[in-house]
């Protein structure tokens, strides 16, 4: 009888083990970990079109109260800027006549040693019963003219009033500049010539209407017409340009 309790004893041991290590194998394999145990107490993904539901941080950083619920999210629309106003179209307009043309450009000097500040401004003068409309300066016969800026020479020419001359346009081709009662010009100078700013077109004389005692150059700047035509342009003040 000894030997049947035993065995019984065993037998109720093992089956008890076994159940036990059922359980916890069990266990292992379905009770949630650290994990999955996170997981379960996170919100839901929120459904598409929700989102504004949820509290918003604002600009400065606090988080702006939530709104209630089923209340829709506010709207924010966004203001387009204002249109540009209209542009003027068609030929109803008028053309400002007023508007300033190009700035004249700042010139050398065309004769060495002249000081523009002590220079007498002749523009206007009156000659002949007309305005002078240049600027004459006194110098020795022969003495070297100087291009005042860097341009083609458009024409060189003996006039009974300029004697020889020479046109010259800037580059801009804004301005034309006239050199007159030259008493010959610069060997090789010719209809085209690039002329460099301070290069020697031409020498100082009384060829034309000048009187032979008082020889001079004769300057003169003109603002060019559209039509860029060497003899048709305005004239203005040379003096100014030089200082
Ligand atoms: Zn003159």
């Amino acid at each position: 009888m000894r030997v049947r309790i035993l065995l019984g004893f065993l037998f109720g041991l093992m089956t008890g083990f076994a159940a036990v290590a059922l359980l916890t194998y069990y266990g292992a394999l379905h009770l949630p970990g650290p994990s999955a145990h996170a997981a379960a107490i996170a919100p839901a993904p929120a459904e598409p079109g929700t989102t504004a539901l949820l509290p918003t941080p604002s600009p400065t950083g606090n988080v702006a109260p939530a709104a209630p619920t089923g209340a829709l999210p506010p709207i924010v629309a966004e203001i387009p800027p204002p249109p540009p106003p209209p542009v003027p179209t068609g030929s109803t307009g008028t053309a400002d006549r007023t508007a300033p043309g190009p700035q004249p450009p700042h010139l050398a000097l065309p004769l060495d040693g002249i000081d523009p500040n002590t220079l007498h401004d002749t523009f206007a003068d009156k000659r002949d019963g007309h305005e002078h409309e240049a600027l004459d300066i006194e110098a020795p016969r022969g003495t070297p003219v100087h291009a005042v800026a860097e341009g083609n020479v458009m024409k060189l020419f003996r006039s009974k009033d300029g004697g020889l001359t020479v046109y010259q346009f800037d580059n801009s081709q804004n301005w034309c500049f006239y050199y007159a009662h030259l008493d010959h010009y610069a060997p090789g100078l010719k209809e085209g010539t690039l002329l460099h700013q301070g290069q020697v077109l031409g020498y100082v004389g009384s060829t034309g209407n000048a009187s032979p005692k008082d020889p001079h150059l004769h300057f003169a700047v003109n603002q060019l017409k559209p039509d860029k035509k060497w003899w048709h342009g305005t004239p203005i003040d040379p003096l100014p340009l030089f200082r």
